[in-house]
């Protein structure tokens, strides 16, 4: 839907820059079909866009795996079977195409919808 109250879209991550009226803008699949974020209906006059952001989706080390918040669901479903986590004897690696498929995604919120913005949204299927 259109958002005809937005004034502005600011690339950044830096949480500094937050003040009232504004929203994080991730992949958009909440904002953009609400017009608001969930639970609001307060006009918001920025987003703030951390699409601009750069960070890799995934980070894969001897540690574990990292996770960004713009990590897409796409980008998350494509991780068990990609090289990066290739010979990596890693159990929990089986529950995330499970997890990516319980959403009842359509292809825009599959390839857009990240996993920051799904913690966020916390809404009651969240995978
Ligand atoms: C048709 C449709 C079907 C959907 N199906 C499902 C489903 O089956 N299961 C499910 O769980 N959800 C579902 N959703 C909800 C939504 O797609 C997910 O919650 C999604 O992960 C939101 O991610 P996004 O990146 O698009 O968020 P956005 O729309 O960009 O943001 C959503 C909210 O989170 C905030 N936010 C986003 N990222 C951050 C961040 N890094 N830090 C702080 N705040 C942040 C935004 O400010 C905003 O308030 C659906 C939505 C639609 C429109």
């Amino acid at each position: 839907m259109d958002m005809n109250t937005i004034e502005s879209v600011v690339a950044t991550t830096d949480p500094g820059q937050w003040r009232e009226g504004d929203a994080w803008l991730a992949g958009g699949t909440v904002l953009f079909s609400y017009g608001s974020p969930v639970g609001s209906e307060e006009p918001l006059k920025r987003l703030l866009d951390l699409g601009q952001a750069g960070w890799p989706a995934v980070t894969v080390g001897d540690a574990g795996i990292e996770l960004a918040a713009t990590c897409t669901v796409a980008e998350l479903y494509a991780l068990p079977v990609s090289d990066a986590v290739a010979g990596r004897n890693w159990p929990g690696l089986d529950l995330f195409r499970p997890c990516c498929d319980s959403f009842v995604a359509s292809f825009k919120v599959w390839n857009m919808s990240t996993v920051g913005g799904n913690v966020c949204t916390a809404l009651p299927p969240g995978p």
